[in-house]
């Protein structure tokens, strides 16, 4: 590998996903403000109005890695966004992909899959389709003859405390060691052998997550998810994906406030070699000035 090799390897990649208009947003008419002209593009067609009250939009174009149309599907996401971080985990790295968007954006349905409805299918959530593949590559010759185990854990961060998803919702503690190594002590890894144990897992946490809560949304938009794949071999860790469905971002007080919320979030992020971040916005002219934040700021991201 020559330098430009490694600086490619390990900067950030930024996504940005539109989901469809929803029922609500239809009954409402409400309007699509969102086009995608190009892959890589993302343009907000914002309604403004003039002194003289005739109105007019004020396009805003910004520029990503990849952007995703109203029509992509959640496999389509994965293969440009995770699926390149799974080989990394393989590599002995170390890697993190978030969602970050306003609540209603489509964060848990990329990353965990649709839990809307009566029909709860996390089979095609980006938490899923990584798992796949990470047993598909253990089969491959070069991995196999390693000899790795696959564990699991999905924790939540909730009004700065941990919970287990994967056990009750235990509260753990959170420990920084000398090396800025944050660990949450008791976390529980469960041993995971084919994808569907791990389909298992997931919908284990995600109604642990939601379980006593009036709302599935109300609660999720003020807490973390994050999902972790671990390689271990001969019980060292190999390499760690950590999947993480971010609480919505449309409150400004919780993104500037350097709680230990967001210092976690921070040594998650700084821990990791790489880190990729996708952002989902929502196409109504209502959400405007929360996809407008949330371009501004995943448009940032790109310059780390
Ligand atoms: P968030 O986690 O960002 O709060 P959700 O993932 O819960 O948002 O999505 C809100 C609603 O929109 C859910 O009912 C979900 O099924 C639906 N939805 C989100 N993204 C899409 C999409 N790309 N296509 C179809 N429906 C979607
Ligand atoms: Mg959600």
């Amino acid at each position: 590998l020559n330098t430009t090799d490694l600086i490619e390897e390990h900067r950030i990649c930024v996504c940005v996903r539109a989901r469809p208009l929803n029922k609500k947003e239809l009954t409402t008419k409400d309007l699509d403000v969102i086009t995608v002209p190009s892959k890589d593009v993302v343009m907000v067609h914002e309604p403004k109005q003039k002194v003289d009250l005739t109105r007019y939009l004020e396009n805003q174009t910004f520029r990503f890695d990849y952007a995703f149309d109203d029509s992509t599907t959640n496999e389509m996401v994965y293969r440009f966004t995770a699926r390149p971080l799974v080989e990394t985990i393989f590599e002995r790295g170390m890697a993190t992909c978030f969602a970050y968007g306003q609540t209603g954006s489509g964060k848990t349905h990329t990353m965990g899959g649709d839990f809307s409805g009566k029909n709860q299918d996390c089979s095609k959530g980006i938490y899923a389709l990584a798992a796949r593949e990470v047993f598909v590559m253990l089969g491959k010759p070069n991995y196999k003859k390693l000899d790795l185990q696959v564990f699991a854990t999905f924790f939540e961060i909730y009004s700065g405390k941990v919970f287990d998803l994967l056990n009750r919702k235990a509260k753990l503690r959170v420990l920084e060691d000398g090396k800025q190594q944050v660990q949450v002590v008791g976390l529980q890894e469960k041993e995971v052998k084919c994808t569907e144990d791990v389909l298992r897992l997931i919908e284990v946490g995600n109604s642990c997550r939601t379980s006593g809560q009036t709302s599935a949304n109300a609660h999720s938009s003020r807490s973390h998810a994050v999902f972790q794949i671990i390689l271990r071999r001969r019980g060292k860790m190999h390499g760690k994906f950590s999947l993480i469905d971010l609480a919505g971002n449309e409150r400004g007080a919780d993104t500037s406030s350097a709680d230990r919320q967001t210092r976690l979030e921070g040594a998650e992020i700084n821990k990791s070699l790489l880190a990729l971040k996708i952002a989902t916005i929502s196409p109504g002219m209502a959400s405007c000035e929360n996809t407008l934040n949330t371009l501004r700021y995943a448009n940032r991201t790109k310059e780390l």
